[in-house]
């Protein structure tokens, strides 16, 4: 039976995972995370023996599709301030947690090269733990997986480039035509409840987004817990600042809070979708390569999940 590597184990490599499996494919996923969700994430902290927890990726999901309504229902997913909001519960990450269960999912393994060919594809993998961010690749020797039939390769473009660029180089264009804005996300706990709407979407200022991350259904109520997301424009032009600089900036576009418990930024380097590819997914028949993600279709989860089903029906095709 043919084996199928699917890199990346977020939304929409979990859809393709288990479109692929519930039609009898053989399907082992790769990602460098240390476990399965990717964007759709939960950060969890201590601070003065009290559990703190924030979804810092997406904040809600919301259900277009039939399809999609069903998978949150699955997942136990909860319905969250205004009508059609959902959260997964007790966090964002339970959702792709529940997904995962039951798949071959290798966590902390950062892929690094794509080796082989068509039939009998090779995957090269580094210890994710090794791979700091922006930095050159350690000098150790890649672990080797292998062979695979297909490879469906579920990465942000630019994550995906460096992949694709021997077996598919004519895909390169394709993908520099996507834009995905960056994102920094603050994650703020206080003791005592700020002076702040539940949530706050600015027309303008340095501020994207505000939301009362312990107001979410199934979460630990013993702090005050808050995600502060800097608009897409602020977020480009502050990238690559430093991150200890970012919290005080955007409390300071905010009326005054009560000292805080704990503040951490987190620098999302793909976020929303800004121009999507405008097709539901890549497939490259002659190589047997594939790719998928919300970048093909839209800023929203539900995008991923359509993408990777879109793929896994173009690979059983
Ligand atoms: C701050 C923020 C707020 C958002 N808000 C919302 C919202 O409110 N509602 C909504 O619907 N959507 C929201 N989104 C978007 C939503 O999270 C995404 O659309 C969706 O999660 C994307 O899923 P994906 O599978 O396409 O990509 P990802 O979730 O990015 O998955 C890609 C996976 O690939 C892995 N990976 C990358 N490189 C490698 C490599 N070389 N080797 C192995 N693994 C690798 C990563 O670890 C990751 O797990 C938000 C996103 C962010 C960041």
């Amino acid at each position: 039976m043919s084996r199928i590597a699917i890199i990346g184990a977020g939304l929409s490599g979990l859809a393709c995972a288990r479109a692929l499996r519930d039609e009898g494919r053989e399907v082992t996923l790769f990602d460098k995370g240390r476990a399965a969700g990717g964007r759709l994430a939960t950060r969890r902290a201590e601070a003065g023996r009290r559990r703190l927890q924030w979804d810092h990726g997406a904040q809600y999901l919301t259900a277009r599709g039939a399809d999609f309504a069903a998978l949150l229902a699955e997942c136990g997913a909860a319905p969250w301030g205004e009508p059609g909001r959902f959260v997964g519960v007790p966090g964002m990450s339970s959702l792709p947690r529940t997904l995962a269960t039951g798949l071959d999912l290798r966590a902390g393994r950062h892929v690094v090269a794509l080796e082989g060919g068509p039939g009998a594809w090779m995957l090269r993998h580094l210890d994710a733990a090794l791979v700091r961010p922006g930095q050159p690749l350690p000098a150790a020797e890649p672990h080797s997986d292998g062979p695979f039939d297909s490879v469906a390769i579920t990465l942000p473009p630019a994550q995906a480039a460096s992949l694709i660029a021997r077996p598919a180089p004519g895909l390169r264009q394709r993908l520099e035509s996507v834009a995905i804005a960056p994102c920094w996300a603050v994650l703020a706990a206080f003791a005592e409840r700020p002076d702040w709407p539940e949530t706050l979407r600015p027309e303008a200022g340095p501020i994207g987004w505000l939301a009362r991350d312990s107001s979410k259904p199934g979460r630990d109520t013993a702090a005050e817990c808050w995600v502060i997301q800097a608009g897409p424009d602020w977020s480009l032009a502050h990238l690559e600042d430093p991150a200890e600089t970012i919290a005080p900036r955007l409390l300071a576009a905010l009326p005054p809070a009560p000292p805080p418990l704990l503040l951490k930024a987190h620098r999302w380097r793909y976020s929303l979708v800004r121009a999507p590819l405008g097709e539901p997914c890549l497939w490259l028949p002659a190589a047997r390569i594939g790719l998928a993600g919300d970048w093909c279709l839209a800023g929203r989860a539900e995008a991923a999940f359509d993408s990777g089903r879109a793929l896994a029906a173009a690979l059983l095709a």
